[in-house]
């Protein structure tokens, strides 16, 4: 069974934030934990291919965050604790060691389990030396972490997969390649690390994508941007939170769109839109109304989104008006079956009216925009595939063996992937799905399309029969 990993921590710390950036926004159904249901607090997380179940322990209970001051850890979450393999602890590196952070680690310490500190909240590496304070818990080192921006995460990950998953297997040196009878990659695309990230609200009208692009911009702030002129074209709007820059696309389109609502065929002009705006985005924000539920025009144009091989997160927005468990269950339901074909699409719920879950939304566009620009070095990628041929090799074709000699990783935006193949034209295109699966499996790519292209290698011993 895929191992478990409980997020321990006093409240305010920063679990739910930890755990959301692990998970990604779309918690897992947990089938194989019998008596743990659907909870939203449940979700997996994985570091290079050893995937993990993560449990926030302070979202269990509403009662949980009350009862962890007093009476120690509450029974629920000491149920995942006894359940897990690994704990982590979170503590606040701005507030120093508390004396509830003592009681939790003693506590933690006493249960045998590998535990992992996490000092939470240190947001820049000239706060590093907040950790020290805290060796005094006494669970050896400690991970300076920021849950927010994503600093010292991968660390973390990595010491509990070692632990939890067993240590990583050992790299497999390149494969040797050669010049005269292998195609040269595609030209890479260039990508600026410190440009704007370039975001499309997009969906039906009415879901309420001007109202989340007021909230987002505010007056004062697209006021300051239009005024120094940083956009390059007037429909555009750009506008930071903290050191992350974004641009809007196409605000003013959406603006205009709302006025000529009342006109006919507006259903059908809301997908010519959104593609304008699909092709100017790294990210596409599908913004539905959750009142209503996605419908037909909805899944058209995440339709769009995949061909266009933008990165995507699905916005179930007024989340205050879905108030009911059943109603909110069988939303999801909905969702899954309307974007069947978009499975690697996180989908979270906001309300744009109140301003909720709408940091998390920005979290999730930040995260898919990482997974959608992510290269998988050639090495790892190919240790990566021996498994996967030795697993399923490709299908037979017309009763000749289909070779694929290797993988590699031609672009990014979206992650784009050439097998070199003795065959091209004998690739069967489920094959080409379960490689694009396991790749997911392996790597994430939560939130981006993949594309795998075939093509043709020659064997340099002997002819290709
Ligand atoms: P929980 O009660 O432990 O689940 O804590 P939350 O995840 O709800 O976070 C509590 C508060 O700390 C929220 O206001 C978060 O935005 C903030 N927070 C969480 N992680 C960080 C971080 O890495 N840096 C900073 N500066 N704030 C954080
Ligand atoms: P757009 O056509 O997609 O730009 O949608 P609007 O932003 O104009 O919103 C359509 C309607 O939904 C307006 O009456 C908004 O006030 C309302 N609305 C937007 N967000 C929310 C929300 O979170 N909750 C509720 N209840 N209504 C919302």
């Amino acid at each position: 069974m895929t191992p478990l990993v409980a997020i321990v921590g006093r409240p305010n710390v920063g679990k739910s934030t930890l755990f959301n950036r692990l998970v990604g926004g779309r918690p897992a159904l947990v089938h194989d934990t019998p008596h743990l249901t659907r909870d939203r607090r449940y979700g997996e997380t994985e570091y290079f291919g050893r995937t993990m179940r993560l449990v926030d322990t302070g979202g269990l209970d509403p009662e949980a965050a009350r009862e962890v001051i007093g009476a120690g850890i509450h029974r629920q979450a000491m149920r995942a604790i006894d359940e897990a393999d690994g704990l982590v602890l979170v503590v606040d590196g701005r507030t120093g060691v508390s004396a509830i952070d003592h009681e939790l680690a003693k506590q933690l310490r006493a249960t045998g389990k590998p535990v992992f500190l996490a000092v939470n909240k240190v947001d820049s590496p000239a706060n590093d030396a907040l950790v020290h304070d805290f060796h005094e818990l006494a669970l050896g080192d400690a991970f300076p972490i920021s849950s927010a921006h994503g600093r010292g995460i991968d660390a973390l990950l990595e010491a509990v997969a070692d632990a939890v998953c067993g240590p990583a297997p050992a790299p497999e040196p390149e494969p040797e390649f050669d010049p005269l009878f292998d195609e040269a990659p595609p030209e890479e695309e260039k990508h600026d690390d410190n440009a704007p990230l370039r975001v499309a609200f997009v969906g039906r009208p009415n879901a309420g994508k001007s109202s989340l692009t007021n909230r987002l911009l505010g007056e004062e702030r697209s006021l300051v941007h239009d005024v120094a002129g940083t956009t390059t074209d007037p429909v555009d709007a750009p506008f930071s939170i903290g050191s992350r820059n974004y641009v809007l696309v196409d605000t003013a389109g959406i603006r205009r769109k709302a006025r000529i609502e009342r006109n006919a065929d507006i259903e059908k002009l809301s997908v010519t839109m959104a593609l304008s705006q699909i092709e100017r985005a790294d990210v596409a924000v599908l913004v539905i109304d959750a009142g209503l539920g996605p419908a037909e025009q909805d899944a058209r144009i995440a339709g769009k989104i995949e061909e266009a091989g933008r990165a995507c997160v699905i916005a179930l927005n007024k989340s205050d008006l879905v108030t009911s468990d059943a109603k909110k269950s069988e939303l999801r339901e909905l969702t899954k079956d309307t974007f069947h074909f978009l499975p690697w699409a996180p989908v979270t719920m906001i309300s744009a009216a109140r301003g909720d879950g709408v940091d998390r939304l920005l979290d999730l566009v930040d995260q898919v925009a990482k997974e959608h620009r992510k290269r998988i070095p050639t090495a790892q990628l190919n240790r990566f595939f021996a498994d996967v041929i030795e697993e399923m090799p490709p299908p037979l074709h017309h009763g000749h063996q289909v070779t694929i000699h290797y993988i590699t990783q031609a672009t990014i935006k979206p992650p784009t992937f050439i097998l070199m193949c003795n065959k091209p034209e004998g690739m069967a295109p489920s094959y080409k799905r379960f490689i694009a699966n396991r790749l997911r499996d392996a790597y994430g790519f939560r939130g981006t399309p993949l594309r795998i292209f075939v093509k043709a290698r020659k064997d340099r011993h002997k002819q290709d029969d």
